[in-house]
């Protein structure tokens, strides 16, 4: 079995299935290590009732080959899970990429040895792999969050978590079920697991803002609309700063009148989906400006809901809406109006312990069959977290980063040369349409590896005076905004001991990759390129 390579690769979602493409292109011997038994990443694990892309399909794709783009043909506005892993594996067919994927095989170390410059990837099974570059692709809501629950070992019925749902079915029909978590994966399992279970708790720590999908099929009109024109769509798209071509307000919400705002708010309602909160300029950068949008989406929500006493339960007052990632729905609100049922609220009746037979909260105690736990990610420095990354001189990834992580431009971090990171902390990543993130990194660590090819390169490595000018830079652009008003998975909050920093950059997909480029053309201004033992730099002249 080979076991050297010239790359590889850690994960065979859309990031690491797109980077072994570009590592063909140039012509390197690539291995990709994946856990999962098939393509996806998160699409793979994600399979709970309900999981579906708050981006539409249309999308929510990739854009790097046209045949691809045309041939595809997606069914619905936002397409399901299992729609969305069809396409993995069409893309996965279509480009031959299994070949060079090592499926069921956990990355567990990734250590560099100084002397040989060559990174050493060992799986959980034991199998070591060589290789002169390294690309983490694993993702940045790829680590499942279990919950610290007193007693949760104990139970004697099934637990399942959203974001690492069984691959076989799951019967939840007449079954008392009880859910903790009211974030995206919460507000989309919930309908799905009312229509089926006898009896439905949710145990709601948190409410959050949602606004309905709208999701419907596609109709073919739609469908060709965009095929005529996708490239010149895709451009668009990129020059929005989530990656998105969406329906931006320019206006601030507090320089129209009352009666304008309220009529685009239910505009964008009617329209649905997460562009609500593009309506105005400065929803995200304003308090009063955010709260005229917060109170519109409250005011719903208590028309939905038929019991007042729930739907105050259910309004969210303790965040701006969009400060935390704003979910997008199919009648969720409704469903806590069905007899089957329960809205818990963990605030007022805080979680004692799950025993046996169920969890009690307050003083009362819910006999359940099944918890499914929907409670998020470690989300953008998970999946690292878990493999133990070894830099030069025995640096660790944790050691370096046990005050929050420190990148440059979220690609590289200084001590860990030749390795680099798709959608990595301090880039857009989770504010954006990801696979428009994802690719960009992606072309961008194909850009350089073709410059350092041609050098006969060595190495390159972030220089630590680069990463902190960009670590400084991308806490400021959090800092003019409302993002840091919440305490979200953004700022790492959600996990115990994770230091709270603020970690994607919120400058958007176009300033981002503007400087991205501005880097690249200016011979990789902050990186650090190594011959032999000498700089680099110097050798420009001789290509
Ligand atoms: P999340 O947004 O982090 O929500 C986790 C939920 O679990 C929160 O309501 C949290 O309450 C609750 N929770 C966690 N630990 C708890 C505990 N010990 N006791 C009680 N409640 C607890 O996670 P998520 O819903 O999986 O979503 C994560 C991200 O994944 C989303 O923001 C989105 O970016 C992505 N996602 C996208 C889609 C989509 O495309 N439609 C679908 C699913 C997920 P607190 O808020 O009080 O901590």
């Amino acid at each position: 079995m080979t076991r050297k390579f010239d790359i590889i690769i850690v994960g065979a979602g859309f990031a690491g299935m797109y980077m072994l493409y570009k590592a063909r292109e140039l012509g390197l011997s690539a291995l990709v290590l994946e856990t999962a038994g098939g393509v996806g990443g998160t699409w793979f694990w994600n399979r709970y009732p309900g999981a579906r892309c708050d981006v539409e399909s249309m999308q929510y794709s990739y854009s790097f080959c046209e045949e691809l783009q045309q041939e595809w043909q997606w069914s619905e506005r936002y397409a399901s899970q299992p729609e969305i892993l069809k396409y993995a594996n069409h893309v996965a067919d279509k480009f031959y990429l299994r070949r060079d994927i090592r499926f069921n095989s956990r990355a567990s170390s990734a250590i560099f040895h100084d002397g040989e410059r060559v990174w050493q990837l060992s799986t959980d099974d034991g199998e070591h792999y060589y290789a002169k570059w390294c690309v983490m692709a694993t993702g940045c809501l790829s680590a499942a969050q279990r919950p610290n629950i007193p007693g949760l070992g104990t139970f004697k019925g099934e637990i399942y978590h959203t974001g690492n749902w069984p691959q076989q079915p799951v019967d939840l029909s007449g079954r008392k079920i009880g859910v903790i978590g009211t974030g995206s994966s919460g507000i989309q399992v919930v309908p799905e697991l009312a229509k089926l279970a006898k009896h439905l708790y949710v145990f709601q720590r948190t409410p959050n803002f949602s606004i309905p999908a709208r999701n419907q099929p596609i109709d073919s009109a739609y469908e060709a609309e965009w095929k005529q024109s996708y490239a010149e769509r895709r451009t668009a798209a990129r020059n929005m700063p989530a990656g998105i071509l969406s329906d931006i307000g320019t206006n601030s919400a507090l320089a129209v009148s009352p009666e304008d705002r309220l009529a685009e708010y239910e505009r964008r309602w009617a329209a649905g989906g997460t562009g609500f909160t593009a309506a105005y300029s400065d929803l995200l950068k304003n308090e009063d400006a955010n709260g005229t949008a917060a109170e519109f989406v409250r005011k719903k929500i208590r028309e939905v809901v038929t019991d007042p006493a729930v739907a105050n339960l259910l309004a969210p007052v303790d965040h701006p809406i969009g400060s935390k990632r704003i979910c997008a729905d199919t009648d969720y609100f409704a469903t806590f109006n069905r007899q089957n049922v329960t809205l818990v609220d963990l605030r007022a009746n805080p979680l004692q312990e799950v025993s046996e037979h169920g969890l009690t909260a307050g003083s009362q105690f819910y006999e359940l069959d099944i918890f499914v736990l929907a409670t998020g990610f470690d989300a953008i420095t998970g999946a690292l977290s878990k493999i133990d990354i070894v830099g030069r001189q025995a640096l660790t990834l944790k050691e370096k980063w046990q005050d929050g992580p420190n990148t440059y431009l979220g690609l590289m971090t200084s001590g860990f040369p030749n390795l680099f990171i798709v959608t990595g902390p301090g880039s857009p990543s989770v504010l954006t349409n990801v696979i428009v993130a994802i690719e960009d990194n992606v072309n961008w660590i194909a850009g350089c590896l073709a410059y350092l090819m041609t050098r006969d390169a060595q190495t390159i490595e972030a220089m630590a005076s680069a990463e902190q000018g960009w670590i400084e830079h991308v806490g400021q652009a959090a800092e003019g905004t409302l993002y840091t008003k919440a305490k979200s998975w953004y700022l790492g909050v959600n996990v115990l001991g994770k230091p709270a920093v603020f970690m994607p950059y919120v400058g958007g997909v176009p300033a981002y990759q503007k400087i991205c480029e501005e880097v690249e053309a200016d011979s990789y201004r902050g990186f650090d390129i190594h011959a032999n033992r000498d700089s680099v730099h110097s050798l420009q002249v001789v290509a």
